[in-house]
């Protein structure tokens, strides 16, 4: 979380600088703020983009207390929402008991999917 805050601090520096050029060159007005902000959105869609979706992400969900969707032994439940080409935030939710967890992230690790693990 701290690495992709340092990384959005720079991405704001680099879109300053972008700012303080376009009204450098065309002026301080409206139009050229516009222009600038244009330019920086095209850039900045990109690099946001990658800060969002790079390693530094990884969103499990968890559960107290709950029924496994696969073997429905009764437990804490996990649920990886979010990983690098892995992207199921508008998925039915589906949670796990921390073994049927495991086994469907080895089977996602072995497709190739980065999964560093659950966060606690
Ligand atoms: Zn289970």
């Amino acid at each position: 979380m701290f690495k992709r805050f340092i990384l959005y601090q720079i991405r704001w520096q680099l879109s300053t600088s972008i700012l303080w050029l376009v009204v450098k060159n065309l002026g301080v007005g409206i139009y050229s703020t516009i222009i600038a902000n244009l330019i920086g959105g095209s850039i900045f869609f990109w690099i946001d983009k990658f800060i969002f979706t790079s390693e530094a992400v990884e969103m499990w969900h968890f559960r107290e207390r709950g029924y496994c969707d696969d073997c429905q032994k009764e437990t804490s439940l996990w649920r990886l929402v979010l990983v690098p080409n892995y992207d199921r935030r508008q998925s039915e939710p589906r949670f796990f008991c921390i073994e049927c967890s495991k086994r469907r992230t080895d089977a996602l690790r072995d497709k190739g999917i980065k999964i560093r693990g659950r966060s606690r």
